[in-house]
C-alpha cells in the first residue's frame, strides 16, 4: 500500500535536510506519495501568511506529516508556526526519545529517555498582556481586587492555563505509550511546590491517571529543579517522561544534549487524528544552503514516522543503519566530527551523509 505524506520542507536547513531524509526513506523501498506543501518565513510574500491554509488541509487530508524546520518570523505577530500547526491540528503529544547512540560524541553512553510533552497549553498558550497596555492594566488592577496580589504596573503577563482536560489526556497518552513499547516506569515533572493551582493540578490528575496503570507501569513524580539535577548526575534513572509544555521543552533539549546534541534529536506531535514528524531543533540559517547540516534528527523523526505507518522493519533498517555510520565515524557531519576529534576535519556533507546511510542499507 503507498502512504501519502504531507512534506514540509521548510525554512534554513530544512529543504536540505529533508532532501537527505527523503533520500534514504525511499531507499528502504516503503511506497510513500510526497505531497510538498510548503509553509514558513519564504512563504510569506506570496500568501502572506508563514502557515497557509491548504498545508493545513493537506495534513487533514493525509493525515500524516513530516516536516522541516520553519524559521519564526520576528515581528509579525505570528508566533510560531510550529505551535500554530500543533493548534490547528490538536496536536497534544510532542514526543521526544533521546538514546545514547556510539559514535555520537556525548557524555553519555546509557540514556534511553522519551520525553512526552503536552503541546497545548501551559505558557505556551499564548496567551499574553503586554507591559504597558491598557488590557494589562485592567488586569493589575483586577488581581489587585481581588486581593490575589500586587503586580508591579510596569510589569507585562504570559498566562499559564493547565487543565484537567489537556492533563489527562497528556498522562494517558504517556502510560499508552510506557504499555506498548515495553517501559517500565513513567515520571510525572512539575514544580507543584510552588504552582499550586496548575502544576498542582497537573500532578493530582496524573496520580489519578497513574492508579489505572498500577502493576504494569511504575510511576513517580519529580520536582522540575530536582529532574535537571538528576538528568545530568544519573541519567538512566529515566525512563518515560511526561510533562507539562514548557518544562518538556527545556528538559527536551536538554535530553538531547546528553545524547550528542541537537544535531540528533527526533521528534513527533500526534494527537487523535492527526501526526506530524518533525526534529526538536530549529532552522539554523547560518548553515543554510552550505550542504553542511546534520540530517540524523531529520532522518531518526522519519523513523517515528515509519513506525507509525506501520513500517517497523523499514523503520529498524533506517535506525540501524545510522547507528553503523554514527560507530564507523568517517561519513559523518561536522558537528558530530568535532565533538569526536576536537576539529571539523575530514567532516562529509549533509547528502554525503545520507549517501553513506543508504550505502550501509544496500550493504545490510
Ligand atoms: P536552532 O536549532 O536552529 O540552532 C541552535 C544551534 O544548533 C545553532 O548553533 C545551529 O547551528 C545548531 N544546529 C541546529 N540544528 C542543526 C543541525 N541539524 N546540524 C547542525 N547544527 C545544527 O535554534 P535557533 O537558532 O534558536 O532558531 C533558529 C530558527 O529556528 C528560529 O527562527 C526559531 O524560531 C526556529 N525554530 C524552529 C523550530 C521548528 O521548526 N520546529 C524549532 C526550534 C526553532
Amino acid at each position: 500500500m503507498t502512504h501519502t505524506v504531507t512534506l514540509i520542507p521548510g525554512d534554513g536547513i530544512g529543504p536540505e535536510i529533508t532532501t537527505a531524509m527523503r533520500r534514504v526513506v525511499e531507499a528502504t523501498g516503503v511506497p510513500i506519495e510526497w505531497e510538498i506543501a510548503d509553509a514558513g518565513e519564504h512563504v510569506m510574500a506570496e500568501f502572506g501568511t508563514p502557515l497557509p491554509d491548504h498545508v493545513i488541509e493537506s495534513v487533514r487530508k493525509n493525515k500524516v506529516a513530516i516536516k522541516g524546520p520553519v524559521t519564526t518570523p520576528v515581528g509579525t505577530g505570528f508566533r510560531s508556526v510550529n505551535v500554530a500547526l500543533r493548534k490547528a491540528l490538536d496536536l497534544y503529544t510532542n514526543l521526544r526519545p533521546a538514546f545514547s547512540i556510539p559514535g555520537t560524541g556525548a557524555r553519555y553512553d546509557n540514556v534511553d529517555i522519551v520525553i512526552v510533552r503536552e503541546n497545548t497549553e501551559d505558557l505556551y498558550a499564548g496567551i499574553e498582556f503586554q507591559e504597558g497596555s491598557p488590557e494589562v492594566r485592567e488586569l493589575i488592577e483586577w488581581v489587585a481586587s481581588k486581593g490575589a496580589g500586587i503586580i508591579r504596573p510596569d510589569s507585562g503577563i504570559s498566562l499559564k492555563p493547565i487543565s484537567i482536560t489537556g492533563s489527562e489526556r497528556i498522562v494517558r497518552a504517556a502510560f499508552e505509550y510506557a504499555l506498548a513499547n515495553d517501559r517500565k516506569k513513567v515520571t510525572a515533572v512539575h514544580k507543584a511546590n510552588i504552582l499550586k493551582y496548575s502544576d498542582g493540578l497537573f500532578l493530582e490528575v496524573a496520580r489519578k491517571v497513574a492508579e489505572e496503570y498500577a502493576g504494569r507501569v511504575e510511576f513517580e513524580d519529580r520536582i522540575v529543579d530536582m529532574t535537571c539535577m538528576g538528568l545530568v548526575l544519573y541519567p538512566e534513572q529515566f525512563d518515560v517522561m511526561v510533562l507539562p509544555n514548557l518544562y518538556g521543552d527545556i528538559v527536551s533539549d536538554l535530553a538531547a544534549g546528553l545524547v550528542g546534541g541537537l544535531g540528533i534529536a527526533p521528534g513527533a506531535n500526534i494527537g487523535r487524528d492527526y501526526a506530524v514528524f518533525e526534529p526538536v531543533h530549529g532552522s539554523a540559517p547560518k548553515y543554510t544552503g552550505k550542504d553542511m547540516a546534520n540530517p540524523t534528527a531529520e532522518i531518526l523523526t522519519a523513523v517515528l514516522m515509519l513506525s507509525h505507518l506501520g513500517e517497523v522493519e523499514a523503520a529498524d533498517r533506517v535506525l540501524n543503519a545510522v547507528r553503523a555510520v554514527l560507530a564507523a565515524g568517517t561519513d559523518v557531519t561536522y558537528d558530530i566530527k568535532r565533538t569526536n576529534t576536537g576539529s571539523t576535519e575530514g567532516s562529509v556533507g549533509t547528502q554525503r551523509y545520507a549517501d553513506a546511510i543508504i550505502e550501509e542499507m544496500q550493504r545490510a
